[in-house]
């Protein structure tokens, strides 16, 4: 047939996510899909989704900064200090609800880069089912590589920067 070879050669470009890169073998799926299903876990209360919402959110929102515009700033102090001053994901999250964020000194997180510098190497695509025993590791997974995308590797201080001992 004539469009076959057309689409042999655009099929992984042709259901490419635009902002992530994520490549999906069918138009029925989607990363706006596959959040719909994770949020349908985190929603539940149950573990290990639902104590993970906020990074989940905060990782997909960096990795989909065009539809999440207004995000990007709370979703990137999230991972950073998560990461890179190696806060407790459950303290941060509670505390940005609170808009708590005197107790984080403000050079130990970097700015924001105005858009990813690359696209992520660990997509929603490769979160597969979400099943609950490999959900954590491949959440850490994802949220890394939203940070390396960005440049963060680069940008953020070394993991020295006092947490425990800064005032409360
Ligand atoms: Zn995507």
């Amino acid at each position: 047939m004539a469009f076959s070879s057309v689409a042999m050669t655009d099929a992984r470009a042709f259901h490419a996510c635009s902002e992530c890169g994520a490549h999906y073998a069918s138009a029925s799926n989607s990363c706006a899909l596959r959040f719909e299903s994770l949020l349908a876990l985190d929603h539940s209360h149950r573990e290990p989704w639902g104590s993970r919402h906020g990074q989940a959110f905060a990782t997909f929102a960096l990795q989909h900064p065009s539809r999440y515009p207004t995000s990007l700033d709370a979703a990137w102090t999230a991972l950073c200090r998560i990461y890179y001053l190696h806060e407790a994901a459950s303290h941060v999250f509670a505390s940005l609800r609170h808009n708590a964020t005197r107790n984080v000194p403000s050079d130990a997180i970097p700015s924001r880069p105005s858009q990813p510098t690359r696209m992520p190497t660990v997509t929603i695509a490769d979160l597969s089912t979400f099943a609950a025993e490999s959900y954590p590791a491949l959440l850490d997974a994802w949220s890394r590589a939203t940070l390396v995308a960005w440049g963060a590797a680069a940008a953020v201080p070394a993991p020295t920067v006092p947490h425990r001992g800064s005032r409360t």
